[in-house]
Order: C-alpha cells, then sequence, then structure tokens
C-alpha cells in the first residue's frame, strides 16, 4: 500500500505496543516520515525485533519495555525519554475473549486493565511531558469498532473500547484550550500477523461481511494515525474515525 507523505521532522511520538502490529506499523511510518519515536511495549521479543527492524532508523529511536498498567513502569519510561513529546498513541491493547456467561473476574480485569486504566496510567503521566511550547500537540487513541456496536465474546473488550472513546472525547473539551486535539480510531478487523495464519477461507468468509469486501491492513491504521497526528487535522477533535471498510454500518 502507498504511504501519504506526511512530513514529521522533529515531531515527538510515543507509541505505546509499538514492537509489533498495528503499532509497529504506525511508528515505522512516523519513523519514514522523519519523526522521532519512543516505542513503549511489554513483550521483551517484540522489542528485540523491533530494534532489529528498525535498524536504519536508530537516531530517531528510544525503547522501553513499559507495562501499561503498572504505573511504576510508566513512570520510569517517562523518566528516560530524551525529548518532549509532540504525539502520543495509546495502542497497546489486548484480548480476552468469552461468552458472557464463561468469562471470569480475571478476563474482566486484565482487559479493562491494559486497554481502558493503561491509556489512563500513560496519559496522566505523560501530559506533563508534552511539549510546552506547541500547539499541535496530539493524542491518539486505537479503539475499535466493537466498542461502537459491541460483540459476542467480548463484554470486556467492548466496555474498554467504548470507555476509550468517552475519555477521547472528555480529553478533546478539556485539553482543546491547551493545544491539544485528543482523537480516536475505530480499526475493523485488521489483518496482523497472528490473523494472517488464520484459514483462507475463514478470512474470506469475514471479508465478504465488509462493504468494501476486504479485510484491514496495519497501514490502513497507520495513514489514518498520520492523517490525525498531522498538522493539516489541527481541527479535528473529539472525533472517531472508524476505519473498518464499512462494517460498522
Ligand atoms: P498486537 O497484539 O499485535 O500488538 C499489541 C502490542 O501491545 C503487543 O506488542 C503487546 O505485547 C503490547 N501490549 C500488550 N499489553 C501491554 C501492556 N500491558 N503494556 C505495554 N504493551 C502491551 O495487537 P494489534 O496490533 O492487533 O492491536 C493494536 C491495537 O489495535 C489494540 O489496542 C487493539 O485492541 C486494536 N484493534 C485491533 C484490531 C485488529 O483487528 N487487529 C481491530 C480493532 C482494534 P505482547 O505481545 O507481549 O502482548
Amino acid at each position: 500500500m502507498k504511504n501519504i507523505n506526511f512530513d514529521f521532522k522533529n515531531k515527538n511520538a510515543v507509541v505505546t505496543g509499538g514492537a509489533s502490529g498495528i503499532g509497529f506499523q504506525i511508528a515505522l511510518d512516523f519513523l519514514k516520515a522523519g519523526g522521532n519515536v519512543a516505542i513503549w511495549d511489554y513483550s521483551e521479543q517484540a522489542l528485540q525485533n523491533a530494534k532489529a527492524e528498525f535498524a536504519a532508523y536508530a537516531s530517531q529511536l528510544s525503547f522501553a519495555q513499559v507495562d501499561v498498567t503498572n504505573r511504576d513502569s510508566v513512570n520510569k519510561a517517562t523518566t528516560t525519554l530524551p525529548w518532549a513529546v509532540d504525539i502520543l498513541v495509546n495502542n497497546a491493547g489486548i484480548t480476552r475473549d468469552k461468552s458472557f456467561a464463561k468469562m471470569q473476574a480475571e478476563d474482566w480485569d486484565a482487559v479493562i486493565n491494559t486497554n481502558l486504566t493503561g491509556l489512563f496510567n500513560v496519559t496522566k503521566t505523560l501530559l506533563e511531558k508534552f511539549n510546552p511550547s506547541s500547539q499541535q500537540k496530539r493524542i491518539i487513541n486505537i479503539s475499535s469498532v466493537v466498542g461502537l456496536y459491541g460483540n459476542f465474546g467480548q463484554t470486556n473488550y467492548a466496555a474498554a473500547k467504548a470507555g476509550v472513546i468517552g475519555m477521547t472525547k472528555t480529553w478533546a473539551k478539556e485539553l482543546g484550550r491547551k493545544g491539544f486535539t485528543s482523537n480516536a480510531i475505530a480499526p475493523g478487523f485488521i489483518l496482523t500477523a497472528m490473523t494472517k495464519a488464520m484459514p483462507k477461507e475463514v478470512l474470506d468468509g469475514m471479508a465478504s461481511k465488509v462493504p468494501v469486501v476486504r479485510l484491514g491492513e496495519v497501514e490502513d491504521i497507520a495513514n489514518a494515525c498520520l492523517f490525525l497526528a498531522s498538522d493539516q487535522a489541527a481541527y479535528i477533535n473529539g472525533a472517531v474515525l472508524s476505519v473498518d471498510g464499512g462494517i460498522v454500518l
């Protein structure tokens, strides 16, 4: 997929969960556009892989092993940031899918702690680390279409992703006057390394339910993210951008 030519020279981004999947592509596209990126991720293995994959951009990068559910871990990573932040992408997320009848309190807690409280922890800690002189500060939260319309087996995930939308809109109202915009992206079903391994007939069946008759690529989400992060999106605040081929309809 062809990338849009954005320019993020002298812009500094933090991408949580940036060592794999959608976050990896977002980080890569910021790097290609000249930005500096701090990749915060839980997975040591994924961080090692990302370091190797992004070797050509070493001077623009910083890495930290961070658990977004753990405030000490977030605080520690914040103190190691080499620059003031312009863009925060809250992307780290997990699933623990089960029907509501079978869902255990641990499944609920794990998903709410990572996908909702994690965003609170990271954004709260980083708020004072944003570039004070910038009027183009950006918070971009990765929600999901499931936060808009619910889904079988995802009580925990749908609740967290709907909560992310409420948080996004509140920050849009509270922080707008301080030079921030706060927006959410609601991806549909996006192909990642894990989902690509599913049988072709399963993937084809899922694609047939999407109005544009294909599943999303990580680049689809990264393109939307870079646009919302750009100066050109300065008047978009509190929006939920569905990037889903129309499935939410
Ligand atoms: P991946 O699992 O590929 O990547 C998520 C990354 O976040 C992983 O590296 C993961 O590490 C990391 N992570 C998980 N928990 C934590 C934590 N507590 N602290 C820091 N990092 C953590 O997921 P995707 O790329 O598929 O998803 C990215 C975002 O997009 C998520 O918020 C997801 O909910 C959302 N989304 C994805 C869709 C899809 O179809 N893929 C659809 C709609 C929304 P580890 O591998 O160790 O868990």
